[in-house]
């Protein structure tokens, strides 16, 4: 098993030393833009080069997030919590994802769907996949949680003609999508969205198994909960369960590529339709339909539907000011006692629901826009969007006596 993070603990670099990537930004997801024949536009279609969130919300919805809610969220028209009756076996949640994209080719909406698919002979490396039938979209089922590179597969959707195509993509993906629409000579484009954070290389999603699970060979599933712990599920059905807390940062901080945490679009704002389950209780799954057609990808899945209204609980802007004290520390384990007292609040004590949901993108946008100040203080102006500043406003006071400056004001060295 690997010694330590593929990119070295403190590389401030692209992901990997992958020979693939070179001659790539130091800022890339590796979305699969550049293995396509879209690759020559990449200046003017990549979110690294420069964030276009607010002129595509224009394009797409005709103005920007209202205060509130679309500012964590983004823009949207409805709001769900809800799950499969019948659950897809094997799928992530509930399968909602798998169910909506095989409809949508069982009903002739699209020809044919992008996905992500398991490399065979592996249990998590990912593979890109054109799904052209609904066994294809099926094979799909459950997350490979790390990079995989879906939008090189753009040259093959050309060479077969494909007019009208469905996506499932990650926030970078869909909006670079967004960006090249025009490009892409299609009729039609759906965009299922997952939200998305500190997403990772294979080799380093292995490493981290190997770090956290007891049992990394024997892991099938498993998912970052509500509950502030991760879940993974064995071979044998048994569920091991680690507290975030207890996760050595130090070890793992190397893990997380310069471009996830320069990304600004946790929940996938600019899709048709978000699903996830961030902002839903344990179990349920949490939908945003944003645009017109994003409510009838919903409607296509509301009768195999059960919903709960929506709810939240608990307060997260109480640990926010000491969120922002650690953002200025290096990562470090606390002692076991504190760490299960804290594991202890934030179970019982802690935000839930959509609480849940504003508080961790809150986080992440914080964390994320204060990596780029210190590693990429001369991009700031072109890939923080202007969101960022307005839903991390609440913490200013806090965030300019930690760290010097408020969020958007410049360094004095930038300023002369
Ligand atoms: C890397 C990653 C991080 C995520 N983080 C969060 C999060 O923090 N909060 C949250 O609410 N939701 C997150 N999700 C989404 C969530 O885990 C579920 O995928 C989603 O709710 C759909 O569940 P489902 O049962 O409907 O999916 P399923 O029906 O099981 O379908 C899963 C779909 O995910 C796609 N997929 C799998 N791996 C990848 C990948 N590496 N890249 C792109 N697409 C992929 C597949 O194409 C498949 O269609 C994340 C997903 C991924 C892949
Ligand atoms: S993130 Fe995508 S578009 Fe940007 S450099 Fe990487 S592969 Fe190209
Ligand atoms: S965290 Fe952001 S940049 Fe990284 S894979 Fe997810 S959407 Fe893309």
């Amino acid at each position: 098993m690997d010694q330590g993070p593929s990119k070295g603990l403190h590389d401030v670099s692209l992901m990997s030393h992958d020979r693939r990537l070179q001659g790539r930004p130091r800022l890339c997801s590796d979305c699969g833009l550049c293995d396509s024949f879209l690759r020559p536009q990449m200046a003017e279609t990549c979110l690294f080069v420069r964030n276009r969130a607010d002129e595509i919300e224009q394009r797409l919805h005709g103005r920007l997030r209202n205060p509130g809610d679309e500012m964590r969220f983004g823009i949207y028209r409805e709001q769900t919590i809800a799950r499969m009756r019948r659950p897809v076996a094997d799928a992530q949640w509930s399968g909602m994802i798998t169910t909506l994209a095989s409809r949508l080719l069982e009903r002739g909406e699209v020809e044919a769907v992008i996905l992500t698919g398991t490399n065979p002979g592996t249990r998590f490396q990912p593979v890109p996949v054109l799904a052209r039938t609904t066994m294809e979209v099926r094979a799909c089922v459950g997350n490979k949680p790390s990079f995989s590179p879906n939008l090189g597969l753009l040259d093959q959707v050309r060479e077969a003609g494909i007019r009208r195509l469905a996506v499932v993509g990650t926030s970078c993906q869909v909006q670079m999508l967004r960006q090249a629409q025009a490009q892409l000579g299609l009729e039609h484009l759906d965009l299922i969205g997952i939200p998305c954070s500190d997403n990772v290389t294979h080799e380093d999603q292995q490493f981290f198994l190997a770090t956290i699970s007891r049992s990394p060979a024997t892991v099938v599933h498993y998912e970052f909960m509500q509950d502030f712990s991760l879940w993974l599920r064995h071979e044998d059905g048994h569920i091991e369960r680690v507290n975030y807390i207890d996760f050595p940062m130090d070890q793992l901080q190397g893990i997380f590529p310069s471009a996830c945490l320069s990304c600004f679009d946790y929940p996938n704002a600019l899709s048709d339709i978000t699903i996830g389950y961030m902002g839903a209780p344990l179990g349920w799954q949490w939908v945003l339909a944003r645009t017109a057609r994003g409510v009838e990808l919903l409607d296509l899945l509301r009768p195999d539907l059960e919903v709960r209204p929506v709810s939240a609980a608990g307060d997260r802007t109480r640990g926010m000011p000491r969120y922002i004290q650690m953002l200025a520390k290096r990562p470090a384990k606390p002692p076991k006692l504190i760490r299960q007292l804290i594991a202890f609040l934030q179970r019982h004590r802690g935000p839930r629901g959509l609480e849940f949901a504003r508080a961790i993108i809150e986080m992440k946008l914080l964390r994320n826009y204060t990596h780029v100040r210190e590693k990429f203080p001369q991009l700031e102006a072109r890939i923080v969007p202007y969101h960022v500043y307005q839903s991390i406003a609440p913490y200013t006071q806090e965030y300019a006596a930690v760290f010097g400056r408020a969020p958007g004001e410049r360094a004095i060295a930038d300023q002369v």
